[in-house]
């Protein structure tokens, strides 16, 4: 997920908006005002659908570190976006003129879904069933302008058709075109709809609509212009128009009953490693993270008046957390400023007059507290106490303010399965990689119920154990460790890892879920670092990009995967949530919206080719189409990234690399509307997440296999 902009280098005050994937869709009908009004309480933060008044409102946003996942669209000069926001700047962008439309997801669902999740799981194994099937939906004058149909494309899904277009005008500089574009269905019912531009980057693209519904299989499309332009009569295709082999008789799934910790997914990895010795290998990767782990620290002093901000230099687990901290007046004239660190308590004593009132300001504690205990503290003046009188305070008591109980306090080792028959490198591998951003917990469900699909049937299934005959498969359920653990433990909505590089005032610990480093903006290829568009350089940005190209464990793991088996040549890099598929480019530059370079029309043809047969497998599952227009280059689809691990492994190391973000928006018929599914969804729609994917992966290796078989021997 990703801004568009580069952050501008004066906001360094806390991160206002986190906003994440959605495509606020020019399509669909402007989202009424909601019967209830949505409302947050002032401390709440919640996942929320909002319609922004204009691109300037949406500018401030991404200015003031808006981590947005979805491109911007305009529409009658509005924008939705799905923004992590608190009541209070909730309340904020409302008195500005936006609109709250949905509640995705409150603070306090992720939490109550996945303890929802495991009591089911208990009950099911207490009863001897297995989880419950998916949601079962069926698969089932004188023109001015020339318009060109580039897409148009229908599928059904839940018993519902839908059509989607995308039409190009060549009055590409004149913002108020307005296309429509006429359809008639096999049976002869006729309708039609608006299409809305779309601009990136200040650029017209196309006209495109989110998907809508007709009563049945559109057989005609034609497309008008208020200029008076038509384009050609056009045939709408079938969409992906590609169905993966049936299941055999006895096929086994659905290995997934609950939401899976980082300790869950663990003890996950070591069963299938016992259970499947003949066709498995955990791979430590080499990079320890840091580990659920965090300093200690607290206000000495009164943040509302004056205070300093101490903080360990050790991790609180390492014997900091408990810590004293306080300051005390000598009671005597002319005393000056000292520090002294006894029995865990850090006591400053502050200077005095001739008079013997205390004169230390809160830069002289800060400095004092800097220069006699460097190894075990490091203090900062609290933002907006600079020179300000400091007051006898304390004892505090330092911090790290970590609730996981169940959570190991050490630098974790990330692992990932090599699944195959012949595991030596003789195969075409497939890397499967997810959960790089933490609070994506459908992510590593993913991948595991893939992983268990291929072992299990391996032993059952002929065309299984093929597959694992011909390609050498690598998973990595789980990239972010340790900002996983602080999602489920801390704050949900925690996306990016631990490690917490900010400087000076950015550390006070009202910023605590605010630091961290965003790994998919860590890696080198058209970085941030490079001057590409979709990073930032402020610590506290959801989409930090760390204070180097690979500063960060967790990125430098997913590369040495990667670069010690060079026979890996796909990868799919699984995200959440809005239902897109897409491949490089992934980042552009700012001016000029130059790309990364495309990959020659060979290659392009083999992206989508590939993502067709794996979009149909997809909708296997439970009819879930992903849409044509969320199909495609990342660039083109979505927006910029900088710095992405499927741009690294496509442009560093040849690898076809793909990224999807899993959890579709869902068809509400009685309010015609695409509804959000957010990051930690009940887990009914989590498990529908998992199985619908895992049959993408497995597509995936199919691919693999197909590649593999049509290279020439060498
Ligand atoms: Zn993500």
């Amino acid at each position: 997920m990703i801004v568009r902009r580069r952050w501008t280098a004066a906001a360094t005050t806390a991160i206002l908006i986190s906003a994440v994937l959605s495509h606020p869709g020019p399509g669909t009908a402007a989202p009424a005002a909601p019967a209830t009004p949505i409302t947050l309480s002032t401390t709440e933060t919640a996942v929320v659908r909002v319609q922004l008044r204009d691109q300037a409102q949406l500018d401030r946003l991404v200015a003031a570190g808006a981590d947005l996942a979805n491109r911007p669209r305009a529409r009658d000069g509005r924008i939705l976006a799905d923004l992590v926001l608190s009541g209070a700047q909730l309340a904020e962008l409302t008195a500005q003129g936006a609109t709250a439309v949905q509640i995705v997801q409150r603070a306090g669902d992720g939490s109550r879904h996945y303890a929802e999740s495991v009591r089911a799981a208990e009950a099911r194994t207490a009863a001897g069933l297995r989880a419950p099937a998916a949601d079962q939906r069926t698969t089932t004058a004188a023109a001015v302008d020339t318009l060109q149909v580039q897409q148009a494309y229908w599928w059904t899904t839940g018993g519902q058709t839908f059509l989607q277009a995308q039409v190009a005008t060549t009055a590409t500089d004149d913002p108020d075109v307005e296309i429509t574009v006429s359809w008639r269905t096999a049976d002869g019912a006729t309708g039609s709809f608006p299409l809305y531009r779309f601009e990136d980057s200040g650029e017209y693209q196309y006209h495109y609509n989110l998907p809508q519904p007709v009563p049945n299989r559109p057989v005609q499309l034609t497309a008008t212009s208020s200029l008076g332009g038509t384009s050609r009569v056009v045939t709408p295709a079938l969409w992906p128009n590609a169905s993966p082999p049936p299941l055999p008789a006895g096929y086994q799934k659905d290995f997934i009953d609950a939401y899976l910790t980082p300790v869950d997914i663990q003890a996950r990895i070591k069963r299938l490693a016992r259970q499947y010795r003949d066709l498995v290998d955990v791979i430590d990767l080499p990079n320890k993270t840091q580990g659920y782990r965090r300093t200690a620290a607290a206000y000495l002093g009164d943040p509302a008046v004056a205070a300093v901000v101490v903080e360990s230099v050790r991790f609180g687990d390492q014997s900091m957390n408990g810590v004293q901290v306080r300051t005390v007046d000598p009671g005597r004239r002319n005393r000056p400023l000292t520090v002294g660190y006894r029995d865990r308590v850090l006591t400053v004593s502050l200077a005095t007059d001739t008079a013997g009132k205390t004169v230390s300001t809160t830069d002289e504690v800060a400095a004092a507290i800097n220069a006699r205990q460097p190894n075990r503290f490091r203090a900062t003046v609290e933002d907006g106490s600079t020179g300000l009188p400091m007051p006898v305070a304390g004892p505090a008591r330092l911090d790290d303010g970590l609730q996981g109980t169940e959570v190991p306090a050490k630098p974790w080792t990330v692992q990932a399965l090599r699944l195959g028959v012949h595991r030596d490198g003789s195969r075409v591998g497939v890397l499967a990689y997810s959960q790089e951003h933490a609070r994506e917990w459908a992510t590593p469900l993913v991948t595991l119920e893939f992983a268990e699909r291929m072992l299990a049937n391996a032993r059952t299934d002929p065309a299984t154990r093929e597959l694992l005959e011909q390609v050498d498969v690598f998973v990595i359920p789980t990239v972010n460790p340790d900002g996983a653990n602080y999602s489920f433990n801390d704050f949900n909505f925690q996306r990016k890892n631990l490690v917490n590089h900010c400087t000076g005032p950015a550390r006070d610990p009202k910023n605590r879920t605010s630091w961290g480093v965003d790994i998919n903006r860590n890696y080198t290829v058209g970085s941030y670092f490079d001057g590409y568009v979709g990073a930032s350089a402020n610590c506290l940005s959801g989409n930090y990009a760390g204070t180097a190209e690979l500063s960060e464990a967790e990125s430098r793991n997913v590369v040495a995967l990667a670069q010690t088996h060079p026979n890996i040549k796909f990868a799919m890099n699984v995200h959440s949530y809005g239902g897109y598929f897409m491949w490089p480019p992934g980042a552009y530059r700012a001016d000029g919206r130059v790309t990364l370079p495309r990959p020659s029309i060979d290659e392009s043809k083999m992206f989508l080719d590939s993502a067709r047969r794996i979009v149909g497998a997809i909708a296997q599952e439970r009819g879930t189409v992903t849409w044509p227009s969320q199909t495609g280059p990342v660039a083109d689809v979505l927006y910029s990234a900088a710095g992405n691990s499927a741009d690294q492994l496509y442009y560093e190391l040849g690898i076809f690399a793909w990224d999807f973000e899993v959890g579709n928006d869902r068809w509400n018929p009685a309010t015609g509307e695409w509804e959000g599914v957010g990051f930690q969804p009940p887990f009914d729609e989590a498990h529908g997440e998992s199985q619908e994917y895992a049959g993408g992966l497995i597509e995936l290796v199919r691919v693999a296999r197909d590649y593999a078989a049509a290279q020439p021997a060498g």
